[in-house]
């Protein structure tokens, strides 16, 4: 048994459908595009790896290319040729040693020892800055220069206070950390963690999601594994909490995990502790139940906001001042209704993430930190994504 285990889980962890997306994120949106795609035009299971293939080789190959722009310094050579100004703001999720990211999807997770290396690139090489210098430089009608970086992080692992706080403390580094307030409350994984969970340490193969609105899968084949995992992903994603709760549960009950995960989210204990030890990190909301708030009514929309805000008051005695929207999913009225209750600021994941003077205090560019250290250096030197734009067309 246990060695069937280990073969379960060295299968989903090789060929699952989020492995190898912590390289990169825009390769795991092109994936996902691939994904939708093929399920309305019905090519077949050959078809679909072949255009799969050819994608993941066209994305290496940009990689690649990236890389080696910022290896020969052309990145900072366009900056400086073009008088390009304006921060980064990174994002970062878990940073949990081997046990607890045996249980965490790898597209929320880089390891201790590769954030350390980003720390340390950070340090020689760019100003690290907290949120509030950002916002400040915006409301001057200013920017501030290629090179300052701000650190976030979204959602509340338990490895925020227990891995990247002492990190960032060695090196003096201020950082924002979003919360999301209800899986703090209730301690509880995030939804993609417990699903990413119940697949890697799942019994059995045979998950029936046909009367969810899904179809049958065959967990040990590899496509049907990647495909089930990217139709419950979208499902968890946009559905509410009492949804995504009983759909977790079916599937759990189908696939009869044979582990429990270590707690690997925040207890509001732990949150005052991340506060009273670590004062330059500054804490903010990421809603309450983590809901992508496109897919849901304004009312849905303001429960969540009004209760994100009353946990973090009741729990920490002040108000939150800065928002991340989950899933980089926002829209212009959900701007007005974070202004409508106090909040000043708020981040969304996007393509383009240099924060000119421009920007909107409400829906602040950033993007999620790359693995590689190199691409680190090219998308925090202000030079990326206009210059393998221009040289290439595209980033
Ligand atoms: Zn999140």
């Amino acid at each position: 048994m246990a060695r069937r285990r280990r073969e379960y889980d060295a299968s989903a962890r090789k060929t699952g459908p989020s492995h190898k997306r912590r390289l990169c994120d825009q390769k795991t949106q092109e994936r996902s595009l691939i994904s939708q795609r093929s399920q309305f035009s019905s090519p077949s299971n050959h078809e679909r790896l072949n255009t799969h293939a050819a994608v993941s080789r066209r994305r290496s190959a940009l990689i690649c290319f990236e890389k080696m722009l910022h290896i020969v310094g052309a990145d900072d050579l366009y900056v400086r040729a073009t008088q390009t100004r304006g921060a980064v703001i990174l994002m970062y999720h878990s940073v949990a040693g081997k046990d607890a990211a045996a249980w965490i999807d790898p597209a929320n997770h880089l390891p201790p020892e590769v954030f350390e290396r980003h720390l340390s690139y950070l340090n020689r090489h760019r100003k690290v800055v907290p949120l509030s210098n950002v916002l400040q430089a915006l409301q001057r009608g200013d920017c501030l220069s290629a090179g300052t970086v701000s650190i976030t992080f979204d959602d509340g692992y338990l490895d925020t206070l227990s891995t990247a706080a002492p990190l960032l403390a060695r090196f003096s580094f201020p950082a924002t950390v979003y919360l999301a307030t209800g899986y703090i409350s209730r301690g509880q994984s995030q939804w993609i963690d417990q699903l990413y969970g119940a697949f890697v340490s799942r019994t059995q193969d045979d998950l029936d999601l046909g009367g969810a609105g899904g179809a049958v899968w065959n967990l040990g084949v590899t496509f049907d594994r990647s495909a089930a995992y990217a139709w419950l992903k979208q499902r968890l994603l946009t559905g509410n909490l009492a949804d995504r709760n009983a759909l977790l549960a079916e599937v759990e009950g189908q696939l009869r995990p044979y582990g429990m995960p270590p707690r690997l989210t925040m207890t509001w204990d732990d949150v005052r502790t991340l506060r009273a030890r670590y004062p330059a990190i500054e804490l903010g909301v990421h809603t309450r139940d983590h809901l992508d708030l496109t897919a849901h009514s304004n009312d849905v929309v303001a429960a969540e906001l009004a209760g994100c805000i009353e946990d973090f008051r009741v729990n920490l005695g002040f108000p939150p001042r800065h928002f991340s929207f989950p899933y980089s999913r926002a829209n212009r009225d959900l701007s007005r209704m974070l202004a409508d209750v106090g909040l000043e600021s708020a981040a969304i994941a996007c393509e383009d993430p240099v924060v000119k003077a421009a920007a909107d205090r409400y829906c602040l560019p950033r993007i999620a930190a790359p693995c590689s250290t190199r691409l680190l250096g090219l998308v925090t030197s202000g030079a990326y994504p206009d210059l393998p734009r221009r040289l290439v067309g595209r980033a």
